[in-house]
């Protein structure tokens, strides 16, 4: 009756095999800096930069020591200056409006819809207060991509987007990270691929990516990118632009080259674990799920739901009754930020007005991840502990 889960939320799979003994082949050469190669050696780095632009469909690519970096590079070279506002998602993580506060920039939010995406309206109303949008795929869901163009580039906006959730996800087909001028990736432990910290930034536009790789740290061996753009681009721009050093090296790209490959293998088992866990919440009296589109193939590497109009006690009592039960739910309405989540009130460096229709969103917004470990069973087992968890605590049906 009271069965317990007894996984871990935060375990993810082991570093494939081959990409174990790429590192070790690495670490037995020792030429760990990416522009530490032999005579003739492309070098992990640069290989998997021209596979990861392959991969996106990007005409460049770099490869960066994580995904924040990532996100204040893409800042840096589309030239966003100290003070000036930058436009991004109320409902994000730390690191995003870390980036912007980063360049000493200032974040200016957008509220959430309850589909837990940026919300377009209000997006349309601010596009003219910003230069630039940092676009956060917050834990996968991707808006309207078509409107959110269509209302960028009506104001002259810069997009950059934050894929640290939609490394493999596309929207009608363009892969997440191809709409704007710079997409940003993580390969942080949690995200999609596994290099303990890293991140990736794709563009087509070569003297952004320029600028990026001089701003990386690439001093003038930029002629060393196999995705890089050519030499006459890096000419125009060298000399004016600084060096702020967070270069990926060739142990991690080693170790990323070959989960790369893998990938869309470990989307499938993401998206059927998701499945598994909707399919367990579908029917569960007031529980919103977050229904996704056709024109949205995501990665259901964690799976969110909404309490809607619940009061905060419940919630807690919810939680705890969960988590004696093995299951490890996220809230983003908690008063203070807890471990990886926080919300836009607590970024006290960013002054905000209250923001109603996101304060509502958040304050019903669980979430929870789904490492590969579990597998089918655990994840029908979760959705049922917080079926009947949610039912005990729940208001009857007919409403609050
Ligand atoms: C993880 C994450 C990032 C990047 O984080 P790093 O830890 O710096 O790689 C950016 N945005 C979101 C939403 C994230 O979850």
């Amino acid at each position: 009756m009271t069965d317990r889960f007894n996984g871990n939320f935060t375990q993810q799979e082991p570093i494939p095999e081959e990409a174990i003994a790429a590192a070790v082949e690495v670490m037995r050469h020792g030429r760990l800096h990416r522009y530490n190669v032999a005579e003739g050696e492309a070098g992990q780095t640069a290989l998997l930069e021209q596979e990861f632009a392959a991969f996106t469909g990007a005409r460049y690519c770099l490869a960066v020591a994580s995904g924040g970096y990532a996100l204040a590079t893409a800042l840096r070279a589309v030239g966003v200056e100290a003070g000036e506002p930058v436009l991004t998602n109320a409902f994000t993580l730390a690191p995003v409006p870390g980036a912007i506060a980063s360049v000493g920039a200032r974040p200016v939010f957008v509220e959430v819809t309850e589909g837990l995406k940026i919300d377009l309206d209000d997006l349309a109303a601010k596009a003219g207060e910003a230069r630039v949008l940092l676009l956060s795929h917050m834990r996968g869901h991707i808006c309207d991509m078509d409107r959110l163009m269509e209302i960028a580039d009506a104001a002259g906006m810069i997009v950059i987007e934050d894929c640290a959730h939609t490394m493999g996800a596309s929207w009608t087909g363009v892969p997440s990270g191809r709409h704007g001028v710079i997409g940003c990736y993580s390969t942080q432990t949690y995200k999609h691929m596994n290099s303990g910290e890293g991140g990736l930034l794709v563009s087509d536009d070569a003297e952004m990516m320029a600028r990026a790789i001089l701003l990386s740290g690439s001093y003038m061996l930029y002629g060393r990118h196999l995705a890089g753009p050519p030499a006459e681009v890096f000419e125009q721009v060298r000399m004016d632009v600084p060096n702020i050093s967070g270069r990926m090296d060739n142990l991690r790209a080693a170790i990323l080259r070959p989960q790369l490959t893998g990938l869309a293998e470990r989307i499938e088992a993401w998206n059927a674990r998701y499945r598994c866990v909707e399919q367990g919440l579908r029917d569960v009296p007031s529980v919103t799920l977050v229904e996704r589109v056709q024109a949205e193939a995501f990665v259901g590497s964690s799976i969110q739901f909404l309490l809607l109009d619940w009061p905060a006690e419940t919630i807690h009592v919810l939680l705890k009754r969960c988590a004696v039960r093995g299951v490890e739910l996220k809230w983003f309405g908690a008063e203070e930020p807890v471990a990886f989540t926080s919300r836009y009130d607590h970024w006290r460096y960013a002054p905000s007005e209250r923001m109603a229709r996101t304060d509502r969103v958040l304050a019903a917004t669980m979430d929870m991840r789904l490492p590969l470990t579990f597998d089918l069973e655990d994840c029908a087992l979760i959705a049922r502990i917080i079926g009947e968890e949610v039912t005990a605590l729940g208001p009857p049906a007919g409403g609050l």
